[in-house]
């Protein structure tokens, strides 16, 4: 163990699977565990995509892939960008990866020198920070409330620049708030930037289709805003497809040209069989995937009737993605069932252990007075979770 490297040693261990692994100790002691904590849709892949990848393997695709994506695929990529973000890319600019995850970690390796600042506007996708210090990176964390939707003004973000800030991160739809940034909110963001050329933002735009508000807007839909701009975006969420590890990004081709060089060294071109099946879901219309969303804001409704039902949670009304992410500093400083709860990560242990649901720290996130509750589950697992968290709490 002495052996191991500094840069393993400081890598925080993802706050969302230790609360998984809590959660699967305390199943196999038999408890009636409810997981509200999973970053994942409840459905299955759509038929029509599972269809197109056992007609890939039928058809013999088995050897490697080209480093940045089928040709095919990346086409399918340019034309869903065009339909659905009116963003022009030719294929020198679309880099296919092993998740969007992996799009990141590319952006940041190709991108960052040793002390050179990223701004993550809080609370951000768990992730960002770590994969930022991998590269030698510095985080430099934004904090948003609830009282202002979890959006970071123009103000905040032209007080967070400083001359080593290299670029800015943020997810819309977002995880863990569920906020969505209207085309005049990143247009007051892109005001800001205008003044600072050579910042890049990485626009994380996984949950586009998650959105329960209206038009999804892109960063890069700006033109002057266009030529520093990486749109990353892929099919985990909206498609249900998060074991099949797709995800792509559309940038300026100098840093799409990077990002493929990266990737070579490293896992070469994304699985064969899966892009094949990509290719089929990004052709397909979006109105193939409606019933998904359609059933998220329907639970979206019931969990936040729910929760504010229950004394002492604060929250917004989410725009997109699946998740709610009250703020519980209500809870801090009182004693609940022998528990004393003195922060997010107490309270959310709290309910794992007496109220059996599993939930995430905001701490994971950089906002460390609120929780997450994801909604990728059943409407009864949701009432059944919400009626053990209000026992929990009312009965003290
Ligand atoms: N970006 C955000 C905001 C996410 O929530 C996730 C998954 O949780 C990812 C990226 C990674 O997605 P993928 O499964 O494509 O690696």
């Amino acid at each position: 163990q002495e052996q191991l490297s500094n840069r393993i040693n400081n890598l925080a261990t993802s706050q969302t699977l230790a609360m998984a692994a809590k959660a699967r100790e305390l199943r196999a002691e038999g408890k009636d565990i409810i997981g509200l904590s999973l970053g994942e849709p409840d459905f299955n892949t759509p038929d029509f995509i599972k269809e197109a990848a056992i007609q890939a393997i039928n058809d013999d695709y088995n050897s490697y892939t080209p480093v940045d994506g089928y040709v095919e695929l990346k086409d399918a990529i340019i034309n869903k960008f065009k339909r659905d973000n009116q963003l022009t890319y030719d294929r020198s600019q679309i880099v296919v990866s092993t998740g969007a995850k992996q799009s990141l970690a590319n952006v940041a390796m190709v991108l960052l020198n040793p002390g050179d600042e990223v701004i993550l506007p809080c609370p951000y996708w768990v992730s960002y920070a770590e994969i930022v210090k991998l590269a030698e990176g510095t985080p430099v964390e934004v904090p948003t409330s609830v009282e202002t939707d979890f959006k970071m003004t123009p103000e905040q973000l032209e007080a967070a620049i400083t001359p080593k800030t290299k670029m800015i991160w943020y997810s819309s739809p977002c995880n863990p708030s569920g906020m969505v940034y209207s085309k005049e909110e990143l247009r007051g963001l892109a005001d800001v930037l205008k003044k600072h050329p050579d910042i890049i933002v990485v626009s994380d735009e996984i949950y586009e289709h998650i959105n329960f508000v209206g038009d999804h807007a892109s960063m890069a839909q700006f033109e002057d805003m266009y030529d520093r701009v990486v749109t990353v975006n892929g099919v985990s969420k909206a498609f249900a497809m998060t074991g099949w590890r797709i995800g792509y990004i559309g940038a300026p081709a100098w840093i799409a040209r990077a990002c493929n060089k990266m990737q070579g060294q490293i896992t070469s071109g994304a699985n064969c069989i899966a892009q094949r099946a990509v290719i089929t879901a990004l052709e397909a219309p979006v109105s193939k995937i409606s019933y998904m969303i359609d059933t998220f804001k329907s639970r979206r409704k019931l969990v936040n009737d729910l929760l504010n039902d229950i004394e002492g949670f604060v929250t917004t009304d989410p725009e997109g993605a699946f998740y709610v992410f009250p703020n519980i500093s209500h809870f801090f400083g009182k004693t609940i069932k022998g528990h004393k709860i003195e922060n997010a990560t107490d309270f959310s242990m709290l309910l794992l252990e007496e109220a059996l649901v599993a939930t995430v720290t905001g701490d994971a996130f950089g906002s460390p007075n609120c929780i997450r509750l994801s909604y990728a589950a059943s409407e009864s697992q949701i009432e059944e979770a919400l009626k053990r968290i209000k026992t929990v709490l009312t009965e003290v």
